[in-house]
């Protein structure tokens, strides 16, 4: 046996809320969830390529107290579960529970979650992506080094005075930004 060199995966990020589902400010419960249109094809397409999937998420109504860390994984198990039937394939969920005030290191655009998945699943940062509709999303994939994508659902980048940086590409919605990824990936 020789030197064996691993070679990273290339991965896309996901933002839940707004970009996967419809922008609702405390999703509390499946029966919330509302998956937007093109988003199984959008998944299905990044899953041919050969990404990763992988969402990163901050649930402050897990630190607010509306609900738990194992209601919000159940919640997610659904949507996993109604993605996967049609073929599209979420690798992974990681989320932050905590409130801007607790200064965690993994609530975006800090880039603690992205780092534990980039770690987890040797994750090829220079032709990897983040997906999101909101420039908080925008801000963690440049910190992270990946390229951004700007999709104009959910909050469609309205929190821009917060964060005032340039997206890679702004698209209307999840099956655009898949899209433009299979046109640019090397
Ligand atoms: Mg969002
Ligand atoms: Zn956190």
């Amino acid at each position: 046996m020789g030197v064996h060199v691993k070679v990273g995966r290339p991965a896309v990020f996901l933002d839940r809320d707004g970009t996967l589902v419809a922008q609702v400010d405390d999703i509390i419960n499946s029966s919330q969830l509302k998956i937007l249109s093109g988003v199984p094809d959008g998944v299905r397409l990044l899953n041919r390529l050969g990404f990763l999937v992988i969402v990163i998420t901050n649930q402050p109504v897990i630190g607010k107290g509306l609900t738990t860390r194992t209601k919000v994984k159940k919640i997610n198990k659904v949507l996993y579960n109604w993605l996967s039937k049609k073929g599209a394939i979420i690798d992974a969920f990681y989320v932050c529970p905590h409130r801007h005030w607790d200064r965690c290191a993994c609530r975006k655009p800090k880039l603690g979650l992205i780092n534990a998945a980039v770690k987890k699943y040797n994750i090829d940062i220079t032709n990897s992506f983040f997906i999101g509709d909101d420039m908080r999303d925008i801000e963690t994939g440049k910190r992270a080094r990946l390229k951004t994508i700007l999709v104009k659902t959910g909050n469609a980048g309205r929190d821009r005075r917060y964060f005032d940086v340039k997206p890679n590409a702004i698209v209307r919605n999840f099956l655009f930004a898949a899209k433009f990824i299979a046109r640019v990936r090397k």
